[in-house]
């Protein structure tokens, strides 16, 4: 056998751990990590670039660490009377998820989510050294405030997850869940909505519950909605007190001046960046009605992509959709497959080459 990472003095609970999986492939049709599929704006574009010019010049220096001006306008675009001490950022949400645990989590703690979740969340779980607990859900992928509470007395978690919609499923949460949680627990309850930007027009947000709620933490991201998946650019929501404690572990510096000023540039641009997710919203609608009519079952979704069931073989679906190149999601969840919403035209192809593979099965 070569030398592999179990020869190595790994800590004893990362072995036999799998690392986050999702399969990179160069395909035309890339429909499998809910990314943005539309560029962005070649005018944005070019005043990032502006902004980040002007940062190398000064990249001798090291990033203000506080990130000032970032979460100045990370504060400004959330809304809901929030300001730059109520903001958290780092490369992505999932280091903010990181800094949290690192912060709240660790050895001998424990957090409860309630999958089929965003994976990442047990994987962060591992690699911080807390403990992961499996809670359940109710029908239909729902959470209950009753099932929560139930499963907060049953566990005991030191810190609750919640994602809203939730991924891989696409679900709503209801925030009489999180308020049930939260008045249940009197550890931490964090909020992941990374989707928040595809919710029906005018729904409230887990932002909405902050206000005298100093261990609710709420996170976001600008991989999805903002079209910046490749810039690493997460954030959070939270008491002050939370950011401060955050303080503690994260990197000094753990924000380069680069992303800093290429998600301010970005940032100052929030309308046209966020241009495409009507459209991405309508793609999404029309992939659940295509489907339902090819005889698939979509769950009600609102984030940017689709989770249906009624495919009798997901592999053999994905490998053949594959050959039409395109990439979807297969999770492991029986029977069921999970698509982005892409550009009209990645929609239509995703949605043709399923026909023809429905027809021909
Ligand atoms: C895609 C996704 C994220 C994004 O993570 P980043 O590190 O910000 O790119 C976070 N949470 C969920 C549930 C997601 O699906």
């Amino acid at each position: 056998m070569p030398f592999s990472l179990d020869d190595l003095p790994i800590r004893d609970d990362l072995r036999g751990l799998t690392p986050y999986g999702a399969p990179q492939k160069s395909v035309p049709v890339a429909l499998n990590v809910n990314e943005n599929t539309h560029p962005i704006p070649e005018d944005v574009a070019r005043d990032i670039v502006e902004a980040v010019a002007q940062a190398v010049l000064q990249v001798n220096r090291y990033p203000d660490r506080e990130f000032t001006i970032l979460r100045d306008a990370l504060a400004g675009y959330l809304g809901h009377g929030l300001t730059r001490d109520n903001i958290w950022a780092a490369n992505g949400s999932n280091e903010v998820i990181q800094q949290i645990l690192q912060a709240f989590g660790g050895p001998g703690r424990s957090v409860l989510g309630f999958p089929p979740t965003y994976s990442m969340h047990s994987i962060i779980a591992a690699g911080t050294g807390s403990t992961w607990i499996d809670g359940a859900r109710d029908e239909g992928f729902t959470i209950s405030p009753e099932t929560a509470v139930a499963e907060i007395r049953r566990t005991d978690p030191d810190i609750v997850f919640f994602c809203g919609p939730n991924n891989p499923t696409g679900t709503p949460l209801d925030l009489a869940t999180v308020e049930a949680a939260y008045d249940a627990t009197d550890g931490l309850v964090f909020v992941d909505e990374a989707y928040a930007e595809f919710m029906p027009v005018g729904q409230p947000t887990a932002l909405t519950l902050l206000e005298g709620r100093e261990r609710l933490i709420v996170s976001r991201t600008m991989s999805k909605a903002f079209a910046f998946a490749g810039a690493r650019v997460g954030y959070m929501a939270a008491h002050p007190a939370v950011t401060d404690a955050l303080r503690l572990v994260r990197l000094p510096y753990h924000l380069s001046s680069l992303t800093q000023a290429a998600a301010v540039a970005a940032l100052s641009h929030a309308d046209e960046m966020l241009a495409m997710v009507g459209e991405i919203s309508t793609q999404r609608d029309r992939i659940v009605s295509v489907l339902t009519e090819l005889g698939y079952t979509p769950w009600p979704t609102w984030s940017n992509f689709v989770l249906f069931g009624g495919v009798d073989d997901p592999d053999d679906v994905f490998e053949r959709l594959l050959e039409r190149g395109i990439i979807v999601r297969n999770l492991g969840i029986p029977n069921h497959l999970r698509v982005s919403a892409g550009t009209e035209a990645e929609t239509t192809a995703f949605l043709e080459a399923l026909r023809d593979i429905r027809l021909s099965s």
